[in-house]
């Protein structure tokens, strides 16, 4: 009975956006793969947690900023469930607060190499698994872009604005490159959301700060923006493949 039901990957899927989609993918009737980076025991609560209401899902570790842990994650993925239905290329980072006259190469690389470069692989992991041309079933996959993509994040990170601007143009061209194998490409584009993601890049205080600022008064919530995630995943969005939507409360 459980060999039909679809197989969900999320990276990054342990805390904030990710886990949002996990829990909701759970209710949805997918068995979540969930991966993380380092913090193991979050992914090991979230598994929990999906388990304990009746659900399917396992966590497994990997930095999506080098291709032998995306080998590893996909793999993974394969050797549980052996199916591969649904993926949301989650994971991302910011960086500290800086101006682009100060950044050195060391974090541009980086921020590339986690936001852009681990986005494209797994994209590719992800379409070698769902294509038709690959022999796969199809399948539909949600990358997480930004408003900063269209808004720049001047002052801030320019250089994270530009990485999920790399991720609106995988979207779009990726989502025509895989059309007519049977897998649909979207994005969505959230403004700011109330998680973990700004005490990461040294800003605790940015929703509090900035929340006034918006023109909802309020940030969003992980939950706000899995629900567009999970939409976009679902077969009620069958003719929607390179759409890019956003979920930033009109920012
Ligand atoms: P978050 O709360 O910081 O959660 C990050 C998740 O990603 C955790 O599960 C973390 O694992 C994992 N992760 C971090 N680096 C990773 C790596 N190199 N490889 C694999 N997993 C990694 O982030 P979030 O706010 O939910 O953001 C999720 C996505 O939405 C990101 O792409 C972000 O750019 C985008 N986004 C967020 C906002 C916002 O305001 N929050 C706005 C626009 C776009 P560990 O727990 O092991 O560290």
């Amino acid at each position: 009975m459980s060999e039909t039901q679809k197989v969900l990957l999320v990276t990054g899927g342990s805390r904030g956006i990710g886990a949002a989609v996990c829990r909701q993918a759970s209710k949805a009737g997918y068995r979540v793969a969930i991966n993380y980076a380092s913090n193991q025991a979050a992914a090991d609560a979230l598994v929990a947690e999906i388990k304990a209401g009746g659900g399917q899902a396992f966590a497994v570790k990997g930095d999506v900023g080098g291709e032998a842990d995306i080998l590893t994650i996909f793999e993974t993925v394969d050797r549980t469930y052996g199916r591969l239905d649904a993926f949301v290329n989650n994971a991302g980072i910011v960086d500290a607060k800086a101006r682009v006259d100060e950044m050195s190469a060391a974090r541009l690389e980086r921020m590339m190499r986690i936001n852009v470069v681990g986005s494209i692989l797994c994209a590719r992991e992800a379409v070698k698994r769902m294509s038709t041309r690959h022999g796969g079933p199809g399948g539909s996959i949600v990358n997480l872009s930004s408003a900063a993509a269209v808004l720049g994040a001047p002052d801030n990170y320019v250089d994270y604005a530009a990485s999920k601007g790399a991720i609106d143009t995988l979207t779009v061209g990726l989502a025509r490159e895989v059309a007519a194998e049977g897998v649909r490409v979207n994005a969505v584009r959230p403004g700011i959301i109330d998680t973990d993601i700004h005490a990461s890049g040294g800003q605790p205080d940015r929703v509090a700060l900035i929340q006034g600022t918006l023109p909802m008064k309020r940030a969003g919530t992980a939950d706000e923006v899995a629900a567009a995630i999970l939409y976009l995943l679902s077969d009620a969005a069958s003719y929607t493949t390179g759409a890019i939507l956003n979920v930033s409360g009109g920012r």
